[in-house]
This record gives structure tokens, C-alpha cells and sequence, in this order.
């Protein structure tokens, strides 16, 4: 599945593409994915420009610069998510599409930026004018890139709360991001067993914990770009990929640290594997 890594890795590969790129035709091949792409798209985009992308949490937004003077100032901004398969990569016009490839936006350039979804929970859809009052961003915790997410907001939410620390920090409404193998691997990074409550985590040990949460998203977005290193058709998988790591998936396994056998157990209906040796 997709996580913020790759959604950012995405955004960074097809950005040089279509930034600035005038739309010439929108082809919706499929338009049965989660939610129903909308009818308009191919109206409100042809003859729009595409403007500088950005992503918030998993969502990547698409904003779009109508060149129409009737329209004024109808700037508007898509949102295209991944669901649980999608992608999204450059073709050139006259790539043929292959299987699950459900929508294309073409541009001026003649590249393409085509949508590939097999198991169709993506979506691509207009975000509210107003993203503040947009329902799927509104409630969205801060960034974990960001300035904004760091020890002392921890420290500060997780007060008085008895839920474990790993479910805590896996709520989008704490920090966006935090799937997962990310929260694993910060909470082994960290030496925080997954299992403390949120609130008798103490401030320095959420100091450590934010950074980790940094590093660990940090180097698979690094690890992302070499991955995925070419979004133009044809070449690299539309895959997802795989950073070293040193409890997720590990099981059964000695802990890289002090050698002690890694442990899985159930936390929020998550597997979380954890090292019992060095997380506390
Ligand atoms: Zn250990």
C-alpha cells in the first residue's frame, strides 16, 4: 500500500513533468474508482494549467490554473489519492495503456500523467475551495516533516491518556504518516516499548520519538527517489518499496541492537514486532 513516502516520491517524480503544463485532453477510461470521477474533469481541465504540486498526509493535490478570463480567479486544486494499488507515472502520448490504467491527463508537452489502479480504492476529486473546510484534510494532524510535529506537541497531546504509544502515534489526528512499519521502526529507534500508555511517555523520550518519526520517513522518501528514480513509461516498477528494517517484519528474529529474539504481539488489531531487550 501506498504510505506518505511513496506519495511523496511521487510527487516529486512526476512533478517536473507537469508543472506548468497546459491540459490538452483527459481520457477516463475507468471512472468507477472509489469515489466517482467526477464528470467535469475533462471539462475543467482542458485548456487549465497545472499549477505547483503539493501533498498533504497521502493525499496529492493537483492544483489547477484556469487560463479561461470568464472563469476569473477559479482556481481549483485536485486531489488524487492512491488507495491501496494506484499510481500514478508519466507516459508519452502514444504509450499504449495497459491493463488498470484508468485515467490520463495529457498535457501540452506531450506527456501524459496516467492514473494505474487495480484494485480501483484510489480516487481523484475536486478538494473543497477552501481547504480548511475540505472533510477528508480538515481534521488531519500536523505533518511529520514539519516543525509543527515534534516532542512537545507528543508530550502535550498524549497527557492523561492510557492508550498504548504505538496506536497513538499511528492516529492521523496525532501526526499524519505514522503507518504501520514507520511507528515500529521510530518506536525501536526511539527504545520505546509500543505497549507504555501515551501518557506516561515522558518529554524526552517524545523528543526522541519525533525524531525518529523524521528519520524514519526521511530515509524512505531518500530511499524512494533512488527506488523509483524514473516515473517515465516503460521504465521501474510502479512498485512500492522496501527500506532495511530492523523490527517490522522481523519476528522470531535477533534484535540487530543487543541480539535479543524480537517479539510480535496485537496492539490496536495491529502486529507490532518490538524488542523486548531494548524497548522500555
Ligand atoms: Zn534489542
Amino acid at each position: 500500500m501506498p504510505e506518505l513516502p511513496e506519495v511523496e516520491t511521487t510527487r516529486r517524480g512526476i512533478a517536473p513533468y507537469i508543472e506548468g503544463q497546459e491540459v490538452t485532453e483527459v481520457l477516463v477510461r475507468q471512472p468507477r474508482l472509489r469515489v466517482p470521477v467526477p464528470d467535469d474533469l475533462a471539462e475543467r481541465l482542458v485548456g487549465a494549467r497545472i499549477g505547483v504540486l503539493k501533498r498533504r498526509a497521502k493525499y496529492l493535490q493537483i492544483p489547477i490554473q484556469s487560463t479561461d478570463a470568464l472563469e476569473g480567479d477559479a482556481n481549483t486544486t485536485l486531489l488524487w489519492h492512491l488507495g491501496m494499488s494506484g499510481s500514478l507515472r508519466i507516459a508519452r502520448v502514444g504509450d499504449l495503456p495497459k491493463k488498470h490504467d484508468h485515467v490520463d491527463v495529457v498535457t501540452a508537452s506531450g506527456y501524459v500523467l496516467r492514473y494505474h489502479d487495480p484494485r480501483r480504492f484510489g480516487f481523484v476529486d475536486w478538494q473543497a475551495t477552501d481547504e480548511a473546510q475540505d472533510k477528508r484534510l480538515a481534521h488531519l494532524g500536523p505533518e511529520p516533516l514539519s516543525d509543527a510535529f515534534n516532542g512537545k506537541w507528543l508530550y502535550t497531546l498524549s497527557r492523561n491518556k492510557r492508550v498504548a504509544v504505538k496506536p497513538f502515534l499511528m492516529d492521523n489526528q496525532v501526526v499524519v504518516g505514522a503507518g504501520n512499519i514507520y511507528a515500529a521502526e521510530a518506536l525501536f529507534m526511539a527504545g520505546i516499548d509500543p505497549r507504555r500508555a501515551a501518557g506516561r511517555v515522558s518529554h524526552a523520550r517524545y523528543d526522541a520519538l519525533a525524531l525518529a518519526v523524521k528519520e524514519v520517513l526521511a530515509a524512505a522518501i531518500t530511499q524512494g527517489g533512488t527506488t523509483l528514480r524514473d516515473f517515465v513509461s516503460g521504465q521501474g516498477e510502479p512498485g512500492y518499496f522496501a527500506q532495511r528494517l530492523n523490527v517490522y517484519g522481523r519476528h522470531g528474529q535477533p534484535c540487530l541492537r543487543c541480539g535479543a529474539e524480537l517479539r510480535r504481539i496485537t496492539l490496536g488489531q495491529r502486529a507490532s514486532v518490538f524488542c523486548p531487550g531494548c524497548q522500555r
